[in-house]
């Protein structure tokens, strides 16, 4: 309530979850001015530096040029370009759908994906991990949310059994936001055909990150068929903003037709889609940024794991060092900072009690020089606090 807001923030405070906005007075790609101090930046998910890429900037400009600056009105009123219409088809092209349906960010992709597939006599296995959008998607819903333990596909079948009920919706992420492990998305595709449940896969982190091509997860492992719905960020390696769900033709129809999201939203800026759609080109064809940003995910991880800190075995650029209490936490995120080295404190709730962490993100235009920087941050904060 309103008139608590103080006592709330006072506990907040006490619990050491108190959150601030910080000031980045300068970005381009790895380095940055924040609060007026040069920092490297470890905490983007701009994984190929797309963001500045100056194709993308130029047709992103151009697209002004042509539509102006905001589309005026929601899809299904005015705000449906051609440009539009041309990055879904490119983005089902690439996710190797028949369909794609583009909507404001990744949250509400989730939020408006769920929504519209489920209501209250549905039930939705969601993996433990899950990110907030799909909690939050799923809450909204009104079906009956059941939570198995992460990436625990025992439990998942174990309850799906148990609940006696088919046709219901399995939800996960491919790559988990926190963590950077990766979800066992071909047995969970089984499972999803054997109980004849529908499988969604949130792949924000996943999308141009895994894969030879930089399709994702299902690329990654391979996989053709099995998932029905097919969550993406544009935010994220795509370097622009917005989200989108691709599948069938049937999938987009009833999206455009019930998510409400997609319905009662205005569309995204020209500028946005003309740079999404230029990033999907510029991924293709430059596909030694998804190599790079491998070798220097593995670089890093590597380094920091040699140390002696705790950081679990992986391959996305997602690296989690798990420091355990949240003042430690941020104590640790401060020593880094004052080395020049920007990658936050990640404090419940965003994660489970006791597991405070520094996620570290790396882009593929970091260089060896900057990650050797953050490898000796690291080293002198884990002395400085015990840890090593
Ligand atoms: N899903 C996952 C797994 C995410 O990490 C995020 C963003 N943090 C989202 C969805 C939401 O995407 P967006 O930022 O584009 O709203």
């Amino acid at each position: 309530m309103i008139k608590d807001a103080k006592s709330r923030i006072d506990e907040i405070q006490r619990s050491g979850k108190y959150r601030q906005l910080r000031l980045v007075e300068q970005t381009s790609g790895p380095e940055m001015v924040m609060d007026g101090k040069k920092l490297l930046n470890f905490a983007s998910n701009n994984y190929l530096g797309l963001s500045n890429h100056p194709v993308i900037c130029q047709r992103a400009s151009d697209s002004i040029a042509t539509w102006g600056t905001g589309s005026g009105a929601s899809r299904l009123i005015t705000g449906n370009t051609s440009i539009h219409e041309e990055l879904e088809k490119k983005i089902a092209d690439f996710k190797k759908q028949e369909s794609s349906v583009v909507f404001n960010c990744g949250y509400m992709a989730n939020v408006g994906g769920i929504t519209a597939l489920t209501d209250k006599d549905c039930i939705i296995y969601s993996d433990s991990l899950n990110h907030a959008s799909i909690i939050d998607g799923a809450r909204l819903s009104k079906a009956k949310i059941v939570v198995y333990d992460h990436c625990d596909l025992r439990d998942l079948e174990a309850k799906i059994r148990a609940h006696g009920k088919t046709g219901g919706l399995i939800v996960s992420d491919g790559v988990f936001s926190m963590d950077g492990d990766i979800a066992p998305v071909p047995e969970l595709a089984e499972i999803s055909s054997q109980y004849e449940c529908a499988l969604m896969i949130d792949d924000a982190h996943g999308t141009g990150v895994l894969g030879k091509a930089g399709r994702g997860v299902c690329e990654y492992f391979n996989l053709d068929d099995g998932v029905d719905l097919h969550m993406g960020t544009l935010s994220k390696a795509l370097g622009s903003e917005g989200g989108f769900i691709a599948g069938s033709d049937l999938l987009a129809e009833i999206l455009r037709n019930v998510a409400r999201p997609f319905i009662f939203s205005t569309a995204l800026t020209p500028s946005s889609i003309a740079a999404s759609s230029a990033a999907i080109d510029i991924l293709l064809e430059e596909n030694w940024r998804i190599r790079k940003l491998s070798d220097n995910s593995r670089y890093l991880r590597e380094g920091i794991q040699s140390m002696g800190l705790d950081v679990p075995d992986g391959i996305t650029p997602i690296i989690p060092v798990i420091i355990g209490k949240n003042d430690d936490t941020v104590l640790f995120s401060s020593i880094l900072e004052q080395e020049g080295i920007f990658s936050p404190a990640i404090r419940p709730p965003t994660v489970p009690e006791g597991s405070g962490r520094i996620r570290l993100t790396v882009m593929a235009t970091h260089t060896r020089d900057h990650l050797d920087q953050a490898i000796s941050s690291f080293e002198t904060a884990g002395r400085k606090t015990g840890l090593i």
